[in-house]
């Protein structure tokens, strides 16, 4: 097994983390802190098409859509590194929408957007989630009435994070209400500044926004739709997949900084580093990280050999959110009641990092479906157990 990349590949990593060093500023870290790392907030923006312009977003893409015609893998690995560098990372248009364009989509609709999206000038917010429908998508109710040259949009959306800061909807609504279960729903683009679209923030225990989405009356131009009418289910599937490809690296950041933590901080006479409780624990997370990583690029190694993950995205996803609580409650654990200090605080230790951390990785087991319903994915679609 040769894990490497290749000298060109190496070459590129480090003009990405050199970039990374240069352009990042407090101030960007700070925005996209706020935003929980979702892209969409102006001066990410301003990052991000500097950043995209040298094809970096979506390298793996073909060039006649904006990317380099690179691997997954190389793509992976780039993200990677903006976990690391806590740059934006989360983005509904360049990881979801865009692929599954790529796949879906006809030409027009390629052209109209896949260029855009690669140079990060447009993001989209995830429309899926409704108050009866969450896990269970098939069970969303907004209606896209079908009026001749347009679609005529009337319900609600809820947890639809990017909303506040994102230029359109990437939306799944119902066009056949007579259909059968999955046969009647469609995807489409929907311009978020369309009249009779209302956005009302929801705040979660981790301080970020998210919000409710109310369509009142919105009509949504017939190109808007991707691919074919009715056949919306499974275009919200396949992007589900692209969405499920976690990075850790952002809780790597914390950890390494709780690792030499335990090196430099003495207790009772002794460096916490020789306590054995915390050499374990910690040596543990060390494993999970690197098994993570293997799951992680086992999804971009599926993408290079022409195919969409399935349950290995699932498999990673619960893996990667399940880690990312284990990194919070372990950093806690070693840090003592001075952890449980919020920023701001001038007894908390590592700038309350560690606190913030505990209160983010609980929706980490919760968005791009829960850990219960990989679970599911998993024993059904990899185990080929029966369905329920
Ligand atoms: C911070 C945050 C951001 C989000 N961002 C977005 C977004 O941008 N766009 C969007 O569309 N959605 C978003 N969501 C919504 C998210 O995808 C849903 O919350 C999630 O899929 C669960 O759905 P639900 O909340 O309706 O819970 P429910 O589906 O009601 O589930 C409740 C509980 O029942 C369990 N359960 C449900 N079905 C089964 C089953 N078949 N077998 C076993 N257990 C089951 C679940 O695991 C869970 O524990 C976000 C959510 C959060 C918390």
């Amino acid at each position: 097994m040769d894990f490497e990349f290749s000298k060109e590949e190496n070459e590129l990593l480090a003009e990405v983390r050199a970039f990374l060093k240069k352009e990042t500023t407090p101030k960007l870290l700070e925005e996209t802190a706020k935003l929980g790392l979702i892209y969409g907030g102006p001066l990410g923006r301003e990052f991000i098409h500097k950043f995209a312009a040298n094809g970096w977003l979506t390298l793996n893409w073909p060039e006649e859509h904006g990317g380099l015609g690179k691997s997954a893998m190389l793509n992976f690995a780039v993200r990677e590194e903006m976990a690391y560098a806590r740059v934006p990372l989360i983005f509904v248009a360049a990881h979801m929408a865009g692929p599954t364009i790529m796949h879906f989509g006809s030409e027009e609709m390629k052209k109209e957007w896949l260029t855009p999206i690669a140079r990060g000038e447009v993001e989209f917010a995830l429309g899926y989630t409704e108050p009866q429908a969450g896990s269970d998508l098939s069970a969303i109710e907004i209606l896209a009435e079908d009026r001749g040259d347009h679609f005529l949009l009337n319900g609600q959306k809820t947890f639809n994070t990017h909303s506040h800061v994102a230029d359109y909807h990437w939306l799944a609504a119902i066009t056949d209400p007579d259909a059968k279960r999955y046969h009647g729903m469609s995807m489409m683009i929907v311009d978020l500044k369309s009249p009779g679209i209302t956005i009302r923030p929801l705040i979660t225990m981790a301080g970020w926004q998210t919000n409710e989405v109310f369509y009142d009356d919105v009509i949504v131009p017939k190109k808007a739709l991707v691919g074919e009418k009715n056949q919306g289910f499974y275009y919200l599937m396949a992007a589900l997949d692209y969405e499920r490809m976690f990075p850790l690296a952002a809780y790597q950041v914390v950890y390494d900084r709780v690792v030499e933590y335990a090196k430099e901080t003495m207790v009772e006479g002794r460096p916490l580093s020789k306590n054995l409780l915390v050499r374990q624990k910690l040596a543990q997370l060390a494993i999970a990280f690197e098994a993570n990583k293997l799951l992680y690029y086992r999804l971009a190694f599926i993408l290079d050999s022409g195919q969409i993950p399935n349950y290995q995205s699932s498999m990673q996803k619960l893996f990667a959110t399940e880690t990312a609580q284990q990194v919070a409650n372990t950093c806690m654990e070693v840090l003592g009641l001075y952890g449980q200090l919020k920023k701001g605080s001038k007894w908390a230790a590592l700038e309350g990092e560690v606190e913030h951390l505990c209160r983010t990785s609980v929706v980490e087991t919760i968005y791009a479906g829960t850990s219960e319903v990989q679970r599911n994915i998993i024993a059904q679609r990899g185990l080929k157990l029966p369905a329920k």
